[in-house]
C-alpha cells in the first residue's frame, strides 16, 4: 500500500475528503454561527475547517461527510477572495491593496491590533476558527512579495 496515502498530517488532523489537506479543528460554536440548523446536525461534533482556497469543501467531519461554500451562511475567505480576512472586524484584502498602493502598513497594522486585542472574536466571526492575524500577515507578505 501507498505509505503516503495513510500517512496522517503531523498533528493527526482528518484531510479533507476532497482535497487532502490536514483540516482545522473548529468549535461547535464556531459552526453555530456559520452553519444553518439543519445541516449543522449532519457532522459530528469534532469538525475541520478545510484552508485551501480553491477547494469548495469548507467544515469536514472524520466520517467525510462535508459542507460546501454555498451551504455556509457567510463567504469564506480564502475560498471567496471578497470576504472578510478578518471576520471581526471585516478587514478585507482590498484593505490590504490599499495600504499597498499606498507603500504603507496603516490599516493592516491597524487590524492585527485590534486582532490580537479583546475585542476580536475570530474563534467564532472567522470560518476557520483560526485568529485572524497570521492570515493577514501572511496574505500582505505574499502580495507585498508579488509587487517586487
Ligand atoms: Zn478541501
Ligand atoms: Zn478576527
Amino acid at each position: 500500500m501507498n505509505k503516503a496515502f495513510v500517512r496522517e498530517s503531523d498533528d493527526g488532523a482528518p484531510r479533507c475528503p476532497r482535497c487532502g489537506s490536514p483540516g482545522q479543528e473548529v468549535l461547535r460554536d464556531t459552526l453555530r454561527v456559520h452553519v444553518p440548523e439543519p445541516l449543522r446536525e449532519s457532522l459530528t461534533e469534532s469538525a475541520w475547517f478545510c484552508p485551501f482556497d480553491r477547494c469548495e469543501v469548507v467544515y469536514f467531519d472524520a466520517f467525510q461527510r462535508h459542507l460546501l461554500t454555498d451551504q455556509i451562511r457567510t463567504p469564506v475567505w480564502p475560498k471567496d477572495p471578497e470576504a472578510p480576512l478578518c471576520a471581526c472586524f471585516g478587514f478585507t484584502s482590498q484593505d490590504i491593496e490599499a495600504d499597498l498602493a499606498e507603500g504603507g502598513v496603516k490599516r493592516t497594522r491597524a487590524c492585527v491590533q485590534r486582532a490580537q486585542s479583546a475585542e476580536a472574536r475570530c474563534a467564532t466571526a472567522s470560518p476557520s476558527g483560526q485568529s485572524c492575524v497570521a492570515e493577514v500577515q501572511r496574505y500582505y507578505m505574499q502580495r507585498r512579495q508579488a509587487q517586487g
